[in-house]
Parts: C-alpha cells; sequence; structure tokens
C-alpha cells in the first residue's frame, strides 16, 4: 500500500485535531528513529539512523507541499499541521524549508513534536525554529535513565540536549518550546524515571532550559515493551503538582484526556487514510472513526479488508483493543 506523507487528521491528547506530515520515506520499516524507546507505540525499531546524514532518500519539500496542497483543503476544523509520524522528523534537513512551505499554503499553526536527540546541532536548531510550537521530548535529567529508556544510536548525549534545548527555549516572538515529559512505571528492576529522585532532577534540570511550557503524561498506548506501564493518575496528578509548585500553573500542563473536537472529512481513499493513520499511530476503533469523522459502519467494512489482507492486525493492551499495521 502506498506510504502517504500527509496521513490524518488524528485527534491528540494536545493539539486537538492535526494533520500530520511525516518526512522520512517509509523504508519497509515502520520506524525511522534514532531512538528505540521502550514506550514507542511504534514497537522496536528495526535499525537505528544515526544522524540526518543516513537517511536515503529523504523527502523533499516539494513532496511535501505537493501531498498538503492535496489533502489539506479537504478537512475543516484543522488546529494544527504537526511533523511528526513514523520518524523523527529533525532527521530531515529541509524541515525548516518544509515548515515555512506548509504554513504558507495552509495559513495553520504548524508544531513538530521531536524526541530532542538532534537539538545539539545549530542546523537542526535553525529548523526546528521554524514552527509555532516545538513539543520536544525530555525523561530525565540523569544520563543513565534517559539513555535506558530511549535506547538511542551511538554519539547520542544527554548534556548536549540539555543545552540544545536551552538555546531553542530562548526562541522568538510567537515561538513556543513545550517539553514533553513521558513518566513511566515498569516491572520491578527495569527503569522507571517517576520516582521522587528523577522528579527532583527532572526540575532542576528544566529549570535550567526554560521552556514555555511543561507537559506532564503517560503511557497510553501498547508499548514496545511489555514491561512498560503507565504511571497511575494520582501519581501524575502529584507529580504535576511538584511541576506546578516550581514552574506555576500557567507552565504546566497535565495531559490525561484527548478533546472530542469534530470537523468535516472529504474522503477519497479510505483504505488508504485509515492504513496511512495506522502506520503511524496505532488506534482503538473510537479513535480511528472519531479522528478521521468517518461513518463506524464503512470503518468496520475497511478494518475487516485491511484485517483480511493482512495489512493491519488487532491487538489488546491494558488501555485497550488497538488497531495496527504489521
Ligand atoms: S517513541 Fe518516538 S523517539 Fe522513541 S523510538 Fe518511537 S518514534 Fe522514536
Amino acid at each position: 500500500m502506498k506510504s502517504r506523507i500527509v496521513y490524518g487528521p488524528i485527534l491528540s491528547r494536545r493539539l486537538g485535531r492535526s494533520l500530520g506530515v511525516d518526512v522520512i520515506k517509509n523504508t519497509g520499516s515502520k520506524k525511522n528513529c534514532n531512538y528505540d524507546c521502550i514506550y514507542c507505540q511504534l514497537g522496536h525499531v528495526e535499525s537505528k539512523l544515526g544522524s540526518p546524514e543516513d537517511v536515503k532518500e529523504p523527502v523533499t519539500s516539494k513532496e511535501v507541499s505537493q501531498s498538503f496542497r492535496n489533502f489539506h483543503k479537504d478537512i475543516e476544523g484543522l488546529d494544527y499541521v504537526t511533523f511528526s509520524g513514523t520518524c523523527e522528523p529533525s532527521l530531515n534537513l529541509s524541515l525548516g524549508e518544509m515548515i515555512r512551505a506548509v504554513r504558507e499554503i495552509g495559513g495553520i499553526p504548524v508544531c513538530v513534536i521531536t524526541n530532542s536527540s538532534l537539538v545539539g546541532r545549530e542546523d537542526v536548531r535553525k529548523n526546528l525554529a521554524q514552527a509555532d510550537l516545538i513539543v520536544a521530548t525530555l525523561v530525565s535529567g540523569n544520563e543513565n535513565t534517559w539513555r535506558k529508556i530511549h535506547r538511542p544510536a551511538s554519539g547520542i548525549a544527554l548534556q548536549e540536549i540539555i543545552e540544545g534545548l536551552r538555546e531553542l527555549a530562548k526562541g522568538g516572538a510567537g515561538k513556543k518550546l513545550a517539553l514533553e515529559v513521558m513518566f513511566l512505571e515498569s516491572e520491578a528492576g527495569k527503569p522507571l524515571n517517576s520516582t521522587d529522585e528523577e522528579v527532583e532532577s527532572l526540575i532542576a534540570t528544566i529549570r535550567y532550559i526554560c521552556p514555555d511550557e511543561i507537559e506532564i503524561l503517560t503511557v497510553s498506548r501498547p508499548p514496545a515493551e511489555k514491561w512498560v506501564r503507565p504511571v497511575s493518575e494520582e501519581r501524575l496528578r502529584e507529580i504535576a503538582k511538584r511541576f506546578v509548585s516550581e514552574f506555576g500553573e500557567e507552565k504546566v500542563r497535565l495531559v490525561l484526556k484527548g478533546k472530542n473536537k469534530r470537523s468535516r472529512v472529504l474522503h477519497r481513499e479510505l483504505d488508504e487514510e485509515v492504513y496511512a493513520l495506522l502506520l503511524r499511530r496505532p488506534c482503538t476503533f473510537e479513535q480511528i472513526w472519531q479522528g478521521l469523522n468517518m461513518d463506524p459502519k464503512s470503518l468496520r467494512s475497511v478494518l475487516k479488508k485491511l484485517l483480511g489482507e493482512s495489512k493491519i492486525e488487532k491487538i489488546d493492551s491494558e488501555t485497550g483493543e488497538y488497531y495496527r499495521t504489521k
């Protein structure tokens, strides 16, 4: 099945309704990343990309513009265009140019979701700085914990990331840096970042970075490692309270549930739309029809077809029954 550069819209807990843009060509692998996070919703990475220079045939700015022009006008009520998907978007060095092009065509704010791995590089920071909102991951202030959770490609170091994020936080008028802190529990003996000690270390690191916003959340989709568990809502609220006491209510966002805003989507190729969404984000039945604003009956027959063709599979997890690509 053809892999689309622009996919969705998707409903997210952070951004409302957004149209996704995936800027690394799908190479047959489910994800193209320089991390292999224990909590990744896309499963394990087959071969980690070391740097942007390792990306073969990156998506071009022209391809993004063409794809975006084709799809965005069919959808009403978009809150954001989001660069994310099966890859780390900053691995594409044309990202800055793409962001400018998409904003000009759509007139919608642009967000980049980054794993922060490359923010130590000045060229990458310049690209990211074109976005209206950068949502950057930071799971720990301790190198050891950070490494165990992300399992990064060689040559990536936490201290360089912290310095890069601090530079990005200086931003400019209308630019925002939000740090996304994913808190995790796990079975005994495996890494955790939700202990009091980890929380205090993160607070000290974030104080140094000085972001505009801090988003606190936990896993909600089936993780790559079965032993990873979501943090309880009670503990997450406790952590959020500690963050609020340090950074103030206006900076801290506790992300528990998504919005359910609806919009009109003119469908063209339903199978392709559903597959493109599931390739980037495993979803429950409800999340698919709500995100794509489909009739549940039509979705049932699309899912039956894709399951019959072995293009997708159904998986059970603690948080529900999900569909994902095979
Ligand atoms: S969670 Fe994101 S950064 Fe981590 S491995 Fe998956 S795609 Fe890469």
